[in-house]
C-alpha cells in the first residue's frame, strides 16, 4: 500500500561504493557505464545500480542473494528459518549463518537500546494486523496478555541453534533489509563492481563514491509530506536507513492513526516524540536495527545513544516538525523543507 509507493519513489541521485560493514576500496575510473536491476522482495521495491566490473553478473548474483535471504528470513513463508523457529514449540532449530548472524545482532541491539528493539514483538504485530494488512486496534487485555511473552532476552542462540520459549515468536523485519543491503554490496565487490547504489524501500546503501569520484546525494523523505523530500545528504560508502511512522499505518473511523513500529513497553505504536529517524553508518544491519530502536526510544534516547557511539550519524524529525541532525553530517546536509533544522548538541 502506501509504503510501496513511498518506497519506490525514494530518490537516489548518486551512486556509492560501499563494502557493507568492511573495508573501503578505491574507485576505478575505467568503467563508467551503469547497469540497473529492479527486484521486488521482502514486500519492497528494490533497485540496484552497478558501475564497472562484471555489473551484469553482479546484479544477477545480487538478485539471487536477495531471494535467498527472503526465503530464509520471511516470517510468513513456511520454509523459512524464522517460520521453523516460530513453530518449534520450544525445541532448538538449526538456522542458516545469515539468520544466526541477524538474531545475534538483534539480541545485542536489544540490550544496547534497553529493549526498544525487540524481535519477539511478532504476536503483538499480528494482533494489530500489521503482518496481513487486516488492521484492528487490539483491546488492552489482549495486549497485556500477549506482552507477557515478549522479551528478546528469552531468545537463546548457540552457534546456529535458536531456541525460543513455547509461546514466543520472532520477526526479523526491523533488520532484514539492512542486512540485505550489506550482502548486496558484498556481491558487487566480489564481481569487481567499483561503485554501486541500492534502494531498498526507504533505505539506501552505497558502495564507494560515484564513478566520477564525487559523493552520492541521497534524499530523505519528509515524514509530514512523504511524497516530497526533506533533505539531501552527501555520502560515500555508507548506509542511510530510515524508520518513519508514515511507512505503514492505518487510520480508524475516529481519526486516530496507528503505525507499525511498536513500543515493547505497552504494545502500542511508539509515540515518544519522533516521526522519523534516519541512521547513517558503515553497516546496513546496524543502521536498520538502530533506526527502529531509536524511533521507539524517542529524542532523548537517540541523543544518548549518539553520545555513547558517535560512529553513527542521525537525522531525527520531531512531531512538532523540527529536524535535528548530528555534527558528523553538518557539512553534507542540505535542508530543502520549510522546517527548522539544527545540529544535535551533545554537551
Ligand atoms: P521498515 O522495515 O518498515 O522499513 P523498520 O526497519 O523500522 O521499517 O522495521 C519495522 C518493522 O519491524 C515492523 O514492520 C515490524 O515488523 C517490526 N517491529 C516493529 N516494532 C518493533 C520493535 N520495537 N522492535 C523490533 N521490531 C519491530
Ligand atoms: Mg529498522
Amino acid at each position: 500500500m502506501v509504503k510501496k509507493v513511498f518506497a519506490f519513489a525514494l530518490l537516489i541521485s548518486g551512486l556509492i561504493f560501499s563494502s557493507g560493514c568492511s573495508e573501503e576500496k578505491a574507485v576505478s575510473e575505467a568503467d563508467m557505464s551503469s547497469k540497473s536491476r529492479d527486484v521486488f522482495a521482502m514486500d519492497t521495491f528494490m533497485n540496484i545500480k552497478a558501475y564497472g566490473g562484471n555489473a551484469d553478473i553482479a546484479l544477477s548474483e545480487a538478485e539471487k542473494r536477495i531471494l535467498q535471504l527472503e526465503d530464509e528470513l520471511s516470517v510468513t513463508s513456511e520454509t523459512s528459518d524464522v517460520w521453523a523457529v516460530d513453530h518449534s514449540s520450544g525445541t532448538a532449530v538449526d538456522v542458516s549463518d545469515d539468520t544466526a548472524l541477524i538474531v545475534n545482532k538483534a539480541i545485542e541491539m536489544g540490550k544496547k537500546t534497553n529493549g526498544a528493539l525487540d524481535i519477539t514483538l511478532y504476536p503483538v504485530l499480528k494482533e494489530w494486523g500489521f503482518t496481513t494488512g487486516e488492521y484492528k486496534v487490539p483491546d488492552d487485555n489482549t495486549l497485556k496478555s500477549l506482552l507477557k511473552n515478549v522479551d528478546y532476552s528469552k531468545v537463546s542462540i548457540s552457534g546456529n541453534k535458536v531456541t525460543l520459549p513455547k509461546e514466543t515468536e520472532i520477526d526479523l523485519g526491523a533488520l532484514a533489509k539492512g542486512y540485505t543491503g550489506d550482502e548486496i554490496m558484498k556481491t558487487m565487490e566480489e564481481n569487481g563492481v567499483s561503485s554501486a547504489i541500492v534502494s531498498l524501500g526507504g533505505n539506501v546503501q552505497a558502495l564507494g563514491k560515484k564513478p566520477d569520484g564525487s559523493n552520492w546525494k541521497v534524499a530523505v523523505r519528509n515524514p509530514f509530506a512523504p511524497d516530497t523530500d526533506m533533505c539531501i545528504i552527501e555520502i560515500d560508502d555508507k548506509a542511510v536507513i530510515t524508520s518513519g511512522n508514515y511507512e505503514r499505518y492505518f487510520t480508524t473511523d475516529d481519526g486516530n492513526v496507528y503505525w507499525h513500529i511498536l513500543d515493547p513497553d505497552d504494545g502500542y505504536p511508539a509515540d515518544n516524540g519522533l516521526v522519523s529517524v534516519t541512521v547513517i553508518g558503515d553497516c546496513g544491519l546496524d543502521c536498520d536495527a538502530l533506526s527502529t530502536a531509536l524511533f521507539v526510544e524517542g529524542y532523548d534516547g537517540a541523543v544518548e545513544f549518539l553520545r555513547s557511539d558517535p560512529s553513527f550519524d542521525l537525522i531525527l524529525v520531531t512531531d512538532d516538525m523540527k529536524i535535528f541532525y548530528s555534527g558528523g553530517i553538518a557539512d553534507s546536509f542540505t535542508n530543502i523543507s520549510g522546517m527548522e533544522a539544527e545540529v544535535i548538541a551533545l554537551d
